[in-house]
């Protein structure tokens, strides 16, 4: 046990070399964490804008959780720098990197820890507190601490390091008249107002609340507006804007379009948002997918049939052509359409009637087309499988859709969109991503377009831990699906992913098990192969004793839940 002759603090020559200024490309490293040189007076400034429209206890809980993310986030270094140094020298690194940050001198003055049974008893002497000095120009002297992101720092710091909730209180402030700040931490558990103390750091106050509302207010609204409004069309670089410019000429008139592009680019969100910026947007928009109606069934779906037309045809219905009078109407895979259909199609275009099948006459339709292909026309034209004629008539005015990797300004304002969709549609509540996660996403080639982004999101967000920003792990599960990352991401990457990882992942998806499951799992296996003996059951897990302790906790609390 470590206890109270404390050494020195060792130098901090290893933590400086972390930091790394990428000032030609606006971003500074802290190891793999991006850090901001932000000036003290603009946080102050921040800091008394919430304590006057939240008060002062939303205030102090908000900048608690802030403080415990960026202690989190530097207990992950502490053994990646120090991973072989004594105890305190490691855990050090906490108050070290505290203090390299700006945010504050610290003093140890009693350091007690034993991570095989949990215990933990830590006092430190703050001083030039920022937030002290704010608060007192802001507010004037105080009676109670005023420390609180640091606070949250030094808990989330000492937690995560610990791997055990450990909270710190501030027993004196030097906001009170006191010489110093002082701060003691023990772990949850030995505080008697543990409860009170657990609830500030817990997710779910009103301002969470209130953000969760609004999140669903926001994604009511965009189910409740036409799903084709031009606005949803999202993005900002030069290739998709030219192609919405093209986009919006063309609806202006009624020219028949053609849409080409990658699968996955989004041609029917392109279809929908043409629709809706047209004079037709009162009309119906309706889309065929000409891959996925069976070759017999194709041209009864698009023009039509009469009573008794065909085997099954009880009663006379009408093709999508005639459901799309007066609107849009998208033919998707075009390029996969039957000659025959091709013919009948051809005979509609220079008509503009549609005759259904087995019927004597034809009726006049005012459809606009929309056709669009991720197959080249010309080709299949020579391969005999496409009617030229027909290319000349639906190829008047073709829009090409750039593929995601031509739009990498795009990747992140649509990521972010998709991910509330998605959070809201999961009732999950996450972080947004982490700075690898959107660094990797920059970086992949994207080879299946928006619609892989989408369901990259989706299982990202269904993988993400609550209120943990989603990591390139829960985007990217697999070595084989990310190729070519920056190197700092692969390294990453390589260091936990070897192919037995991954062959372990696989099957931890294919039984349909999430992170927390897979724990709870391996726990209880433990304790049953352990015979009950929870010390035994720690070993085999590689944890401490309180460590199982605290985890068969969580996991029996979630299974009363
Ligand atoms: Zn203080």
């Amino acid at each position: 046990m470590a206890s109270l002759a404390l050494p020195p603090l060792p130098s901090d020559a290893d933590l400086r070399r972390l930091v790394h200024f990428s000032a030609g490309d606006g971003r500074i490293w802290l190891a793999g964490q991006r850090m901001l040189l932000v000036h003290a007076a603009a946080f102050g400034a921040l800091r008394r804008e919430l304590m006057l429209t939240l008060g002062r206890d939303a205030t102090r809980r908000l900048l608690l959780r802030a403080g415990y993310a960026a202690g989190e986030r530097d207990a992950a270094l502490a053994r990646q720098v120090r991973g072989g140094a004594a105890l305190f020298e490691m855990f050090a690194v906490g108050p070290q990197l505290h203090m390299l940050e700006g945010a504050v001198q610290v003093t140890p003055q009693h350091f007690e820890a034993d991570p095989s049974t949990g215990h933990y008893l830590g006092v430190y002497r703050w001083d030039h507190s920022w937030e002290v000095e704010t608060h007192l120009r802001d507010f004037g002297p105080q009676s109670e601490p005023v420390c609180w992101m640091l606070l949250g720092y030094a808990s989330g710091y000492t937690s995560a390091f610990f791997g055990q909730p450990i909270l710190y209180k501030e027993t004196a402030c030097t906001a009170c008249g006191a010489p110093h700040c002082l701060i003691e931490g023990r772990p949850l558990a030995n505080w008697p107002d543990a409860d009170a103390m657990a609830r500030d750091y817990a997710a779910d106050s009103m301002l969470v609340k209130l953000e969760d509302l609004a999140q669903q207010v926001q994604t009511l609204r965009e189910t409740l507006e036409p799903a084709d409004e031009a606005g949803r069309l999202i993005g900002r670089s030069r290739a998709f804007l030219d192609a919405v410019q093209l986009l919006r000429k063309a609806a202006a008139t009624q020219v028949t379009v053609l849409l080409t592009g990658e699968t996955g680019v989004g041609k029917e969100r392109f279809a929908r948002a043409l629709h809706a910026m047209s004079a037709r947007a009162q009309g119906p928009f309706v889309a065929v997918n000409c891959a996925a109606l069976p070759g017999e069934l194709i041209e009864s779906e698009l023009f039509g049939a009469e009573k008794g037309a065909y085997t099954g045809a009880a009663t006379a219905r009408p093709g999508r052509f005639e459901r799309a009078d007066g609107g849009t109407l998208m033919l998707d895979e075009l390029g996969e359409l039957p000659l025959p259909a091709q013919a009948k199609l051809l005979r509609v275009l220079q008509t503009g009637e549609v005759e259904r099948l087995g019927a004597t006459s034809a009726r006049k339709v005012d459809v606009r087309v929309v056709a669009a292909t991720n197959v080249d026309l010309d080709a299949a034209v020579a391969a005999g499988r496409f009617r030229r004629d027909l290319i000349y008539r639906l190829n008047v005015y073709p829009i090409r859709i750039p593929p995601l990797r031509e739009r990498a300004d795009d990747i992140e304002p649509l990521a972010h969109h998709l991910l509330q969709r998605f959070v809201a549609l999961h009732g999950k509540r996450t972080a947004g991503f982490s700075d690898r996660a959107l660094d990797a996403m920059r970086q992949y080639p994207w080879p299946g377009n928006v619609r892989e982004l989408e369901n990259l999101i989706e299982r990202g967000v269904i993988l993400a831990n609550p209120g943990v920003p989603i990591d390139v792990e829960q985007l990217f599960p697999t070595l084989h699906a990310t190729p070519p990352l920056t190197v700092s991401v692969q390294g990453v990457l390589e260091k936990r992913l070897c192919s037995d990882a991954a062959a372990l992942y696989d099957e931890v998806l294919r039984r349909g098990l999430g992170l927390e499951a897979l724990e709870d799992v391996m726990i209880e296996e433990a304790v049953t192969r352990a015979g009950g003996n929870l010390a035994g059951a720690a070993r085999a897990l590689g944890l401490t004793r309180p460590q199982l302790s605290y985890r068969l906790g969580r996991l029996r609390e979630r299974a009363r839940r």
